[in-house]
């Protein structure tokens, strides 16, 4: 097994007992409904006090979209906005980030949004590494549920979080990294774009990659 799959299983483990989960269920080949199963992980991300982040939350953001999204995008953590309603993306960056969605042929609930973090942090202040790594199993797990053959990272903290680097987002954006099984794209995050509109034109050079590798995966009929 190699040593990021053993860290990521053993942090996923160490999760699970801290939320109180003293045995495996091994449901042998039966298979899974992927909405019970991420409706379960919402529940869990409701109930969490794994890190500081659930004393001044006012709502936790699990993240929404189709249980089994070819696409899943992955942001910071919530805003204010989403600290309200207890849903990702849907202050002004949302907006933009529900305006790229429709410019890809897709619409919010084709594909599947989230976040690293799933608790705002105050202020919108940046995700602390021990803040990342109490909530990341629960994005670990949301990917393994949903197994989306196309990941969307967007910005510094996802993109290097879920690729494990300390690499700058201008180097990492504008090309595929295959990730578990899967592909991720790495661009800007759209609050970036809302302050610097002039980067708009990578980040859609970047989803024009995406939708063409979506449009290769339905093209063949699946989902
Ligand atoms: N920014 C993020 O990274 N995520 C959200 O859900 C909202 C804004």
């Amino acid at each position: 097994m190699d040593e990021t799959l053993k860290r990521s299983l053993k942090a996923y483990l160490r999760h699970l007992q801290l939320l109180g989960m003293e045995d495996i269920p091994c449901r042998g080949d039966v298979p899974m409904d992927p909405e019970r199963e991420l409706q379960r992980l919402a529940e869990e991300v409701r109930r969490c006090r794994c890190c500081p982040l659930h004393q001044t939350r006012k709502n936790p953001v699990p993240g929404e979209g189709n249980p089994r999204a070819l696409l899943v995008f992955v942001g910071e953590a919530p805003g204010a906005d989403e600290d309200l309603q207890g849903r990702p993306f849907v202050g002004r960056a949302g907006e933009l980030l529900t305006r790229i969605i429709k410019a890809m042929g897709l619409e919010r609930q084709q594909v599947y949004i989230t976040n690293i973090l799933k608790c705002r942090p105050p202020q919108n202040r940046n995700p602390r590494p021990d803040e990342i790594r109490a909530c990341i199993p629960f994005l670990w797990r949301q990917l393994e549920i949903i197994r989306p053959k196309l990941i969307c990272a967007l910005g510094t903290f996802a993109a290097q979080t879920l690729l494990e680097t300390r690499e700058k987002i201008t180097r990492l954006r504008g090309r595929f990294h295959p990730w578990r099984g899967a592909l991720l794209m790495p661009t800007y995050h759209p609050a970036f774009l809302l302050r610097n509109p002039q980067y708009k034109r990578d980040v859609w050079e970047d989803m024009k990659m995406v939708m063409a590798e979506y449009q290769k995966l339905t093209g063949q009929g699946r989902r």
